[in-house]
């Protein structure tokens, strides 16, 4: 039987198992398809406090690891299959196996948001990616004209980033202003290998038939115009999904799918807590994340100290 299991491997994750470890709860962190979350595929931090330089997303990652485990944290490579969260303890299916815990903190993420088009489901991974840092520098996409779509930090970044191997990079946004914060906007926009095409939306990836991505066709939603730009790779950086879905109907989520906290970091399900982007479509920034954490380990040591009184 599990004290505390904590589903999710981000900085919310992280920080929720440090501080439970450290209250001698032995947690087990269930790391998900993609172990230390969305940040991983950063490149380097810049706003997390405590780093003057910055820090690459992967090594601040790993570095939370490694602490919540010095202090008795433990990771299992699986991902939760079902939750039954009716009774305590909750049963929980991990990979086929079985898992019972007195308390849970769901720090599941976000995940990346696609545009929807077939061509774009069907080229993903031949041109189309979620993830500059990951697929920016292989062959297919150097010296070639790349298209980034989407107007907040997460574009900004990434066409940033592509601009050292991209001959050329389009900033596909669907209004005329970015809405990226002041600092990565204006980077982005002074840099001469990035071309800003504004109030434009991608209607079609190119070209399925070559199985490759040739372009994409863009309308302006002005002047209803549509155009062709040739790029090699699509970069899509709109925004993030709450991973929720298996907590449907059980715990209480909002319109778009975030968990609705109770009370700091509870839920409408007693011995249920929640960290991170999951709940977060306000701030969603690493630190915010790992704060939540902290509060939901917090919360779950209460839980459990007020069940053996
Ligand atoms: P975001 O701020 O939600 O921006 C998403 C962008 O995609 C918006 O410009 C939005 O357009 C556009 N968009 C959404 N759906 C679209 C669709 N279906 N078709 C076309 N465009 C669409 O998401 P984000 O950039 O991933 O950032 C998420 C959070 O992480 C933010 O809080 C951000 O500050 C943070 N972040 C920080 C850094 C950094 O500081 N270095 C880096 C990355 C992310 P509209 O503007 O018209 O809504």
């Amino acid at each position: 039987m599990e004290n505390v299991v904590v589903i999710g491997s981000g900085c919310a994750g992280w920080t929720a198992a440090l501080y439970a470890a450290r209250a001698n709860l032995r947690p087990l962190v269930l790391t998900g398809r993609q172990p230390g979350g969305l940040l991983t595929t950063t490149t380097i931090v810049e706003n997390y406090p405590g780093f003057p330089e910055g820090v690459d997303g992967y090594e601040l990652m790993t570095r939370m690891q490694k602490q919540a485990e010095r202090f008795g944290a433990r990771a299992q490579f699986g991902t939760l299959e079902a939750a039954d969260l009716s009774a305590r303890p909750f049963a929980l299916m991990v990979d086929g196996e079985r898992v019972k815990a007195q308390t849970l903190i769901i720090a599941t993420g976000a995940s990346h948001r696609h545009l929807g088009l077939e061509s774009e489901h069907k080229l993903e991974n031949k041109g189309v990616t979620y993830c500059a840092t990951c697929d920016g520098a292989l062959p297919m996409f150097r010296d070639r004209p790349l298209a980034v779509v989407g107007g907040g930090d997460s574009a900004c970044e990434e066409a940033l980033y592509l601009t050292r191997f991209g001959a050329v990079v389009y900033l596909i946004h669907r209004r005329d202003s970015l809405r990226a914060s002041k600092i990565m906007a204006g980077r982005a926009l002074a840099n001469p290998k990035i071309k800003p095409v504004w109030d434009s939306v991608v209607t079609d990836v190119l070209e399925v038939k070559q199985d490759k991505v040739t372009g994409v066709r863009v309308k302006n939603v002005k002047t209803n115009a549509e155009s062709v730009i040739d790029c090699a790779g699509v970069f899509v950086a709109i925004g993030h999904v709450p991973n929720t879905q298996l907590f449907k109907g059980v715990i209480n989520l909002d319109a778009n799918g975030y968990i609705v906290p109770k009370n700091g970091a509870s839920t409408n399900v007693p011995g249920v807590f929640v960290a991170g982007d999951c709940a977060d479509h306000v701030y969603r920034q690493a630190v915010t994340a790992a704060g939540t954490g902290c509060a939901a380990a917090i919360e779950a040591e209460r839980f459990l100290a007020a069940l053996s009184q």
